[in-house]
């Protein structure tokens, strides 16, 4: 048995307790519900919720006898919110990524390393705070598994899904350098071949994942191009492979030519988006045919490379109430950063752009958006940046109804639970967010967030991150 089964065992042993709290019916009553289908807007709604379930949704449905009655008049109901893009390896302070930015002096990354080890719990109520009932760990080592487990056995975290990977198809010690290794494990999984790879999804059911997640970044070098020839090849055996288990595959790529190849060998989603041309036809319709969802992964351009590093950052409300203090000190304790002029930097800065202008072209050719945020990177709080990346994509010219699907339901698709999670439908999980604001006029007021309810239970902000007393 792998460790998580055992920690499940353990969970099965402890159920009755928990059971026993949830009997009974909620009946949430005159709500206006966005459900999350892309469907009409319903008025003066009720959702009954049994356990972890909601047993049915309807406008003046009879709330059954005994049941608890919450009333939600002038209120709205969305669903949970699911990011598609996050990392626990990475915890957003400055300290994060020494091979890009080495604060060492400071604080040395083993440190760091034992700190997000510690700070899982925090990590994850600061997720379910600001309305993120689900996530998508896009990979790394143990700890993005962990995390898993220990959301388990927490109720008040959201669920989390595990990608294996990422499987790269540069050798070890080019992809050690890009991620030194935390606790003494690579980040990034090296496959040379095809079998390699096929190797490295069995891995992946072996540790129960939930989806595999492959990256190709040759960032502009000719070496890099060299080292990831084949990588069609390679990603087309990972495909197959993952299949077999009945497993999605992902991929991350910041390119047109190779977005459009791994389209073509069947990749489920693409994580960030081309930007080193405009979107042409052809990708257009290979994603369309393949009904592949993209995650622009917009924000982390702006919070990231400009704000962060250039200090001046500008907190969303979300930020203040549900972001990690201990994170968000570290952005303004920190004087040295990393050159502006830099290539690395100005390539990020100088794409935006087209990431903007590619996101836009994308929603207008129809093709399937979902919103992630890649959390854990510098000034990107996991939980909050999810609203950050939301008002980007509404700048774009996405309107908040669709952005709420590709918040909900989109998301849920790239790990292939649409059945379970992402809509507020009768027999799906009882995850939504009741709101004091409409969602519907400002996709801002997604941070309106009176209650989340998490596998049926209510919570209200200050519980999962209470305030910090200065
Ligand atoms: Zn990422």
């Amino acid at each position: 048995m792998n460790s998580r089964g055992r920690y499940l065992v353990l969970f099965l042993l402890f159920m009755p307790l928990s059971l026993a709290a949830e009997e009974g019916t909620v009946a949430y009553v005159g709500a206006t519900l966005v459900d999350g289908t892309g469907g009409p807007v319903r008025t003066n709604a009720t959702i009954l919720v049994r356990g972890r379930y909601v047993t049915d949704v309807g406008a003046g449905l009879e709330v059954p006898q005994g049941a608890q009655r919450v009333d939600l008049t002038g209120k709205w109901v969305v669903p949970g919110l699911i990011d598609a893009h996050i990392h626990f390896m990475v915890s957003g302070r400055m300290y994060t990524r020494p091979s890009f930015l080495d604060l060492q002096h400071i604080v040395p990354y083993e440190e760091e390393v034992r700190w997000m080890q510690e700070r899982v719990p925090v990590t994850l109520r600061s997720l379910l705070c600001s309305g993120v009932t689900t996530a998508l760990s896009m990979g790394g080592p143990s700890i993005e598994y962990d995390a898993r487990t220990q959301a388990e056995l927490m109720d008040d975290a959201p669920t989390i899904f595990v990608a294996h990977g990422p499987i790269t198809q540069l050798p070890e010690f080019l992809a050690s350098m890009v991620f030194p290794p935390f606790d003494g494990e690579l980040s990034i999984k090296s496959a040379r071949s095809a079998e390699a790879g096929a190797a490295l999804v069995r891995e992946g059911v072996e540790q129960d994942a939930d989806l595999i997640k492959t990256v190709y970044d040759a960032s502009g070098s000719l070496m890099r191009n060299l080292l990831q020839l084949g990588y069609e090849d390679i990603t087309g055996a990972i495909v197959d492979e993952a299949s077999k288990h009945d497993l999605k595959v992902t991929s991350h790529i910041h390119e047109l030519e190779p977005g459009k190849a791994l389209l073509e060998v069947g990749v489920d989603s693409i994580q960030h988006l081309p930007v080193d041309a405009a979107i042409d036809e052809e990708f257009i319709s290979l994603a369309r045919d393949k009904d592949a969802i993209v995650v622009p992964t917009l924000v982390l351009r702006k919070r990231t490379f400009v704000d962060v590093f250039t200090g001046q950052i500008d907190l969303q409300p979300v930020e203040e109430v549900c972001g990690d203090p201990e994170v968000i000190r570290s952005w303004f304790e920190v004087d040295e950063m990393p050159d502006l002029g830099s290539d690395r930097i100005r390539t990020v800065v100088d794409q935006t752009p087209l990431a903007y202008s590619n996101t836009k072209t994308l929603y207008d050719s129809g093709v399937t958006l979902a919103v992630g945020t890649d959390a854990g990177n510098f000034g990107m709080l996991h939980g909050p940046s999810m609203h950050l990346e939301l008002i980007e994509m509404q700048s774009v010219g996405i309107p908040p109804a669709e952005l709420i699907v590709m918040a909900t339901r989109n998301a849920a698709a790239i790990t292939g639970r649409e059945d379970e999670y992402g809509t507020v439908e009768a027999g799906k999980f009882a995850d939504f967010l009741i709101l004091s604001a409409d969602p519907l006029e400002d996709v801002a007021n997604l941070q309106a967030i009176d209650r989340v309810v998490k596998y049926g239970r209510a919570f209200t902000q200050a519980d999962l991150m209470p305030p910090v007393l200065e």
